[in-house]
């Protein structure tokens, strides 16, 4: 059942403390991909839950870089293109780009221009929601192309940071930690 196949990705994601920095305990998403019934698991349930929650998908966005690892599976379920959104100076050609704040510092992703179509319908998937910033700058990058962000998928929701509240966007998510 769809719960047996969500506890099953639940008990096989990694936690590691401290990293990347002190205080942050890093979801590592990779343990599933080490697996291959697990990884199935972990496509065919983002897959329905696509074709349940949203309509008219018109294209997948995947956010650099573990968006680029279920973005593609669910295109080609859907039969529809995939989008990448990149961190900036990884994509050639005419691009727009968004700057969010962080912590420390700030960050900047990019899409682009010729990538999107005026009122394509766009599904955003990630790996995981933390404050929202990331989602929140793909969401900014898709109006300014002229495309419409219908809905987005998360892997994982760390809920106790509120992120949704930041995303101008449905956010739906599949496994949740506090
Ligand atoms: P945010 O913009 O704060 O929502 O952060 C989301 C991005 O940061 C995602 O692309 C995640 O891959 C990464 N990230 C943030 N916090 C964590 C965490 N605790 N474990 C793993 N990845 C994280």
């Amino acid at each position: 059942s769809r719960e047996e196949k969500i506890q099953l990705l639940k008990d096989n994601i990694g936690a590691i403390q401290d990293f990347p920095i002190k205080g942050i305990l890093f979801r590592d998403i990779f343990t599933i991909f080490l697996e291959p019934k697990i990884l199935q698991a972990c496509i065919d349930i983002m897959i329905d839950t696509v074709k349940e929650c949203s309509k008219d998908i018109g294209g997948i966005v995947g956010l650099d870089a573990r968006g680029f690892l279920f973005g593609p599976s669910i295109a080609l379920a859907l039969k529809v293109p995939f989008i990448p959104v990149r961190k900036a100076g990884k994509l050639p050609g005419e691009t727009i780009k968004e700057s969010y704040d962080l912590e420390y510092g700030s960050n900047t992703v990019e899409i682009q221009k010729n990538s999107i179509k005026p009122g394509q319908r766009l599904l955003i998937v990630d790996d995981l929601l933390a404050t929202g910033g990331t989602l929140k700058a793909a969401c900014n990058l898709i109006e300014k192309v002229g495309g419409i962000t219908d809905s987005c998928l998360v892997l994982i929701e760390l809920t106790a940071l509120k992120g949704r509240e930041n995303v101008p966007s449905k956010v739906v998510s599949l496994i949740k930690y506090d």
